[in-house]
């Protein structure tokens, strides 16, 4: 319990700041917790009954939204607080070991605040930096690449309490690693290109697009570019890059011709996949490709805002990026009258996430963009007839968008012959895990599993991971798959495992990764993925039986059944494709072959022994005849 001494003072005048920033909006309450929680460090209960008073909201309300995301804390951390990223591939590189040692550097336990409140130390989800890994965030920062003097170094730096902007800018640095680059890394666009090729491309023709609806029915003497840029992006049959695979011109038309006084376009830099970092390279050196696209959308479908939703793990991201945005709007490529089109009027705002993985869903990155808690909505309706504030809303992925602006400079026609017959176009991979070359590779869709070992240098592959945790695990027989939407779909990631790794321990790390991120709306899945968790950690015990084997099964029917959405409903795939291909390394951890309980009753009696000092045979529940 926190006693009252330790609470801070209230600083009203600063919250009140924070909230006249952001326009008093409600819609606004995630970024309004982020900067408030930047007073302390943390969210104490006077700062949140302040927040709910001046918004109007039940003080629950905006209690439970804090409570909701990981970043957002509503009880003291240090003052230095790290968070090691979790994924697979951080453990591989020694993560655990790192971990370990910097508590003992700073004479704390893992997960709780040392006693002088410096710091706290503990894990997160992957934090995107899977080719420079192992990885940590402090206080929302990333440090990549880190090793024993790393972290001492690290230690060092707390222990002294020396101000962040103070520390080495090395320990910041994070790398591209880009190694294959084709139509979209190696695309040379100048800002405005795609936008002016779309409003050209409606000029140039006007007898064919005189037919054509306008943009904008009550100004009917506008160029057609608006219609005739949707028919190019119908035209490549680019699908969407987040891993769904919808018809990205198919989506922008339903938003362009549904009802609504305004639309919106977002555009999803959540990417919280393990295993995922292209987002973030695209987003760090190809930003105004991105911006490129969403405002060739904002041009089709006729919005006026979007909203850029970046990962929170990303926050390092948020200086350059308002850079583009504020170089773009004076260029004229943002804001009013764009590009010299009267009433094309359109702009950004960056949302800042706040550690929630299933925000990753478009529905639910909508509900937390209206300062909700990111669970997903019941679906129909979709986001293109009903998504922010119930207004038509297009959103895509950030590779997405990339493309959409190249289609716009070069036709569909010339993007749709890239690729294979059902994917056109290229993908943007995040290759990691045991290869020589992680980074960022960039193939036409088609490209086997095979290929992409042999540039990466990878040796010895017993399997790969394809598109994350939520995707599939391939094993050695099946390299000759080529990476498309016929075959193996894909939103991005390559985690890459040799022979030395134990899948079984890979398929544990991806079960709690599931249970950790489950929003806990539904309690198959709340219940769900924590039982997965159990039966793993039994089977790591070597105390399961066949019959945890076949609960594995049971539970996978259950999730994909009965969950309310996709992280439910594919929380089962890495045990069902390591049970299916690498089914030994479950058997051999087997106690036996007949039913054994998950509880172990008499293990339970350890501490009460512990704490009599009895360990006579009398005291086992296993001696007792
Ligand atoms: Fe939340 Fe899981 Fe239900 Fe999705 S399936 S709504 S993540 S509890």
């Amino acid at each position: 319990m926190i006693g009252a001494t330790l609470l801070p003072a209230l600083d009203t005048d600063a919250l009140d700041r924070i909230l006249a920033s952001h326009g008093g909006e409600p819609t606004q309450l995630v970024q309004i917790l982020r900067a408030a929680q930047d007073l302390e460090g943390w969210l104490p209960p006077s700062t949140i009954t302040h927040l709910a008073a001046r918004l109007g909201l039940p003080r629950a309300q905006v209690e439970g939204v804090a409570g909701y995301y990981a970043f957002l804390h509503l009880a003291p951390v240090g003052r230095y607080h790290v968070l090691f990223s979790d994924n697979v591939t951080d453990r591989m590189a020694g993560s655990e070991a790192l971990l370990e040692r910097m508590c003992q550097n700073l004479w704390i336990e893992r997960g709780k605040v040392s006693e002088d409140g410096l710091v706290s130390v503990e894990t997160t989800s992957c934090t995107g930096m899977c080719d420079q890994g192992p990885a940590l965030l402090v206080n929302g920062i990333a440090i990549p690449r880190l090793d024993g003097a790393r972290i001492d170094a690290i230690a060092d730096l707390i222990r002294d309490a020396r101000p962040l902007a103070d520390w080495p800018a090395e320990l910041f640095a994070i790398a591209d690693n880009v190694r294959r680059a084709d139509i979209l890394l190696d695309a040379r666009v100048r800002p405005g290109d795609a936008l002016r090729a779309a409003i050209a491309r409606g000029e140039r023709d006007p007898e064919l697009a005189s037919n054509e609806r306008s943009w904008r029915e009550r100004v009917p003497t506008v160029p057609q570019g608006p219609t005739e840029t949707l028919e190019e992006i119908k035209r490549s049959n680019l699908r969407g890059r987040g891993g769904a695979g919808f018809t990205t011109g198919l989506k922008w038309e339903a938003c362009r011709t549904s009802l609504g006084a305004r639309r919106y376009v977002v555009c999803n830099a959540d990417e919280g996949e393990p295993g995922t970092f292209k987002d973030r390279v695209l987003l760090a050196s190809h930003a105004d490709l991105v911006l490129e696209g969403m405002t060739v959308c904002a041009y089709v479908i006729g919005a006026r805002q979007g909203f850029l939703y970046l990962r929170g793990e990303y926050a390092y991201l948020l200086p350059p990026l308002r850079e583009v945005i504020a170089r773009r709007r004076a260029a004229g490529l943002l804001g009013k009258t764009i590009a010299g089109q009267a009433g094309f009027d359109f702009d950004v705002a960056i949302h800042v996430g706040a550690g929630a993985y299933v925000c990753g869903e478009e529905s639910a990155l909508i509900e937390s963009l209206e300062g909700k808690r990111g669970v997903p909505r019941n679906r129909p309706p979709y986001p293109v007839t009903h998504g922010y504030r119930q207004q038509p809303t297009v959103v895509n992925n950030v590779e997405t968008f990339c493309a959409a602006a190249l289609i716009a400079i070069h036709g569909g026609a010339w993007y749709r012959d890239i690729g294979t017959q059902r994917s056109a176009g290229t993908k943007v991979l995040s290759v990691s895990g045991d290869c020589a070359r992680p980074g960022i590779y960039e193939y036409p869709f088609g490209v086997t599993v095979r290929e992409i070992l042999a540039d990466c240098g990878a040796e010895g592959t017993q399997a790969v991971q394809v598109s994350g945790p939520s995707g599939t695990c391939v094993g050695a027989d099946e390299f000759d798959r080529r990476l498309a939407f016929e075959d193996l779909p894909t939103a991005g990631a390559f985690t890459i495992f040799d022979g030395s790794r134990d899948m079984f321990e890979v398929a544990r790390n991806y079960a709690h990764f599931f249970a950790q991120e489950s929003c806990g709306f539904c309690t198959p899945c709340r219940v769900g993925t924590t039982l997965l968790c159990n039966v793993m950690d039994k089977l790591a015990e070597h105390k399961g039986s066949l019959h945890d084997l076949a609960r594995i099964e049971r539970l996978a029917r259950l999730l994909q059944a009965s969950s309310h959405c996709g992280l439910g409903h594919t929380a089962c795939n890495p045990l069902l494709d390591t049970l299916k291909r690498f089914r030994p390394v479950y058997e051999r951890r087997l106690q036996s072959r007949e039913f054994e309980p998950a509880f172990d009753l008499d293990g339970a009696l350890a501490r009460a022994r512990a704490m009599t000092g009895r360990d006579d045979a009398g005291a086992h529940l296993s001696a007792i005849e």
